[in-house]
C-alpha cells in the first residue's frame, strides 16, 4: 500500500533530519516515563512537532488513517473501531484520549513505517487541521453540541470549519450522524451529492443546541422523528446503517446482534457508528462486532471494581448532553450515586453549563457530591430538589459509603481523580 510514498517518508536531508528527531523524541518520552515524570504522555509529539513542523503529514503519508471526531463519544467510538480493525490487522491508536496534534504524533510514533491503520480519536476544534495535514481516508463525524464554554465556542461554527475542511478533502469518505442536524448541514455543504458519504441513524437525543435549523434559521418541533424543518425542507437523510432490535443492521443486507461489554443507548450508537467506519475498510460486520463486544472499558468509563467491599462502577461526563446520556445509564445501576465536579482547565473553567443538566433525574436516590465544585453542584441539586451530601474528597466518600454497590459519575479531571482512587482502592484491596 502506497509503498513508495512510505519510503518517500524519511528520504533526502529534511526526512532523515525528521526521522532523527522522531528517534530522540522517542528516547526522551522514555526517559520521562523511566525517571517518573509522568507517563510520558504526549511530550514526545510536542518535541517532535516543535523540531518538524510537518511530522504529522510525514508520519500519515502513505498510511490508511480514520479520524473520529465530535462532541461525545469520540474515545469510546476511536475503541471500539480500533478493536475492530485489530481483529483484521495491525492498529494505532491514541487510546490515552491525547487527541490533539501533539497526542496523535505520539501515537503514530509507534509506527514510524506507516504499516498499520491508524484509527485516531481528533479534538472537534483540531478536526480541520488534522484532516489537512494526515489526508485520511475516512472521517466519522459524531455528533456537535456545547462544550467546555470558553474553549470550544459555538457550535454551529464548528459545523462550518468541518464543511470547509471536507472541501478541501474530496478524497475522504465521511461517516457521519443522520439524526444530528448540525453534522448534516456540515456534510452536505461539503458533499452536496452525498457520494462518498454513509449515514448512520446514531441517534440524538440532545437537540438543545440544534433548537433553531442550522439551515435558515426557523424554530422547529426539536422532537420530531425523523427530523424534519417545515421552512426550508431540511430533513434527516436515508441512513443505511441503524439499530434494530438490538442489531445492526444496512441497507445492504448486513444484519448481526450488537452485544456489547458496554452499556447504554449511547455506546450502541457508537458501535453503530464504528461498525459503518469498519465497513469502508472492508471489515465484515460480524468480524469487526466481535472485536468490539471484547471492549468493556474506555480508559478507565465503564470500569466496575470492588473496592473496600464495594463494588464502584466509573462514569464520565464532560458536558450537557454527555451527562443525559450517563444519567441514563445511571438510573440502570443501584446503590449510591457519587457525583463530582471540577472546573480546571481540561474541564473547562465555566461551571454555568450544570445549569443545563438534568440534575432533577436523581431525585430519588442517595446522592454524594464531591470535587472542586462540590459546592455548585451542591446549589445546583438544591434547587433541582435532589437531597444530598456534600463530601468534596472522593476516597473519603468511597471509604464512607454503607452501600454495596456504588456508581461514581464525574467530569474529566474529577473523574481522572476518582479512576486513581479506584484503581488504587482495587490493587489494594
Ligand atoms: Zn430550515
Amino acid at each position: 500500500m502506497h509503498r513508495s510514498q512510505t519510503r518517500a517518508r524519511w528520504a533526502g536531508p529534511s526526512g532523515r533530519w525528521a526521522l532523527l528527531v522522531l528517534v530522540l523524541a522517542g528516547l526522551a518520552g522514555w526517559l520521562s516515563r523511566l525517571t517518573g515524570r509522568g507517563a510520558g504522555g504526549t511530550m514526545p509529539g510536542r518535541v517532535a512537532m516543535w523540531l518538524v513542523p510537518d511530522m504529522l503529514r510525514r508520519l500519515a503519508v502513505g498510511r490508511r488513517t480514520v479520524l473520529v471526531s465530535g462532541t461525545n463519544g469520540k474515545s469510546t467510538t476511536t475503541r471500539l473501531l480500533a478493536a475492530a480493525v485489530a481483529s483484521r490487522g495491525a492498529v494505532v491508536t491514541n487510546a490515552d484520549g491525547a487527541n490533539l496534534r501533539s497526542g496523535l504524533i505520539t501515537a503514530l510514533m509507534r509506527d514510524r513505517h506507516g504499516t498499520a491503520t491508524a484509527v485516531l480519536e481528533v479534538d472537534e476544534v483540531a478536526l480541520p487541521d488534522v484532516l489537512a495535514a494526515t489526508g485520511a481516508d475516512v472521517v466519522v463525524l459524531l455528533n456537535l453540541s456545547r462544550d467546555q464554554l470558553d474553549r470550544v465556542g459555538e457550535v454551529a461554527a464548528h459545523g462550518t470549519r468541518w464543511a470547509a475542511a471536507l472541501e478541501q478533502a474530496p478524497h475522504a469518505r465521511v461517516v457521519a450522524n443522520a439524526d444530528d442536524p448540525l453534522v448534516v448541514t456540515a456534510v452536505r455543504h461539503a458533499r452536496p451529492t452525498e457520494s462518498d458519504v454513509v449515514w448512520v441513524a446514531a441517534g440524538a437525543p440532545w437537540r438543545a443546541d440544534a433548537a433553531l435549523c442550522p439551515e435558515c434559521g426557523d424554530a422547529w418541533d426539536t422532537a420530531a422523528a425523523p427530523w424534519r424543518c417545515a421552512a426550508c425542507g431540511l430533513a434527516a437523510p436515508a441512513a443505511r446503517w441503524k439499530q434494530l432490535d438490538g442489531h445492526v443492521v444496512s441497507t445492504a443486507g448486513d444484519c448481526s446482534p450488537l452485544r456489547l461489554g458496554l452499556p447504554g443507548r449511547a455506546n450502541a450508537a457508537n458501535a453503530l457508528m464504528a461498525a459503518a467506519a469498519a465497513d469502508l475498510l472492508a471489515i465484515p460486520l460480524e468480524v469487526g462486532l466481535s472485536g468490539m463486544r471484547g471492549v468493556r472499558e474506555v480508559d478507565g468509563r465503564y470500569l466496575s471494581v470492588v473496592v473496600a467491599g464495594k463494588r464502584v462502577r466509573l462514569l464520565l461526563a464532560k458536558n450537557p448532553a454527555g451527562w443525559q446520556e450517563v444519567l441514563d445509564q445511571v438510573a440502570e445501576i443501584p446503590g449510591r450515586v457519587l457525583v463530582g465536579v471540577n472546573a480546571r482547565d481540561a474541564d473547562g473553567v465555566d461551571p454555568s453549563w450544570l445549569w443545563d443538566v438534568p440534575f432533577e433525574r436523581l431525585r430519588g436516590r442517595d446522592v454524594v457530591v464531591f470535587g472542586e465544585c462540590a459546592l455548585d453542584l451542591s446549589v445546583r441539586l438544591f434547587y433541582g430538589e435532589v437531597p444530598h451530601v456534600v463530601q468534596p474528597d472522593i476516597a473519603a466518600a468511597i471509604v464512607a459509603a454503607d452501600t454495596p454497590e456504588l456508581v461514581v459519575v464525574a467530569n474529566y479531571t474529577a473523574f481522572v481523580r476518582a479512576r486513581s482512587v479506584v484503581r488504587s482502592g482495587a490493587a489494594a484491596a
